[in-house]
């Protein structure tokens, strides 16, 4: 559910004392961003206790992917280092050598690393992500931001709260 209000990047914006994504009390917090350009906008979404926890609960496939990248991540720089310490010509000094090889192997590691960020957070299970998708900044700008909320009830008390500032989301 798309809503729009009219608040200033630096503007406190209220949230209602429940979960974002399932409408119990909440005591804690998320951090929401979104990037545009160069411009991130972030807000603490509240959340409950419960799926906090789930939020920072990493299940068993995430944990053995994360250490499988870590060794991977390791792996390249080391085999890169090797690689392209054979194939830069003798000619050159060794000191050059190990840089143009440190500066290939960290390409190659950063490559892996990025590569299994993507590998975890699409092993995260199906409860996590609906935390992570109960809320979306869909747009910003300087005057305004439009949030998508999933959870209806929340959406409601949002809109209550907020309703002075309400915007139309089509504008
Ligand atoms: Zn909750």
């Amino acid at each position: 559910m798309l809503i729009k209000v009219k608040i200033r990047p630096q503007e406190a914006l209220p949230f209602p004392g429940i979960c974002v994504c399932c409408a119990h009390p909440a005591a804690e917090r998320m951090d929401v961003r979104r990037r545009m350009g160069r411009v991130t906008r972030m807000v603490e979404a509240p959340l409950c206790v419960d799926c906090h926890r789930e939020l920072h609960r990493h299940s068993a496939p995430e944990k053995r992917l994360q250490t499988i990248g870590r060794l991977a991540t390791g792996g390249a720089l080391l085999l890169t280092l090797a690689v392209a310490l054979l194939l830069t010509p003798a000619r050159m000094t060794f000191g050059l050598r190990v840089l143009l090889a440190l500066l290939a192997g960290l390409i190659v590691a950063e490559g892996v690393v990025l590569w299994f960020r993507r590998l975890v957070q699409n092993a995260a299970s199906p409860e996590r992500k609906a935390i992570r998708e109960a809320v979306a900044i869909s747009h910003f700008s300087w005057r305004a931001t439009t949030f998508d909320f999933a959870n209806e009830t929340f959406a409601a008390r949002f809109q209550q709260l907020n309703q002075p500032y309400l915007m139309d989301p089509k504008t």
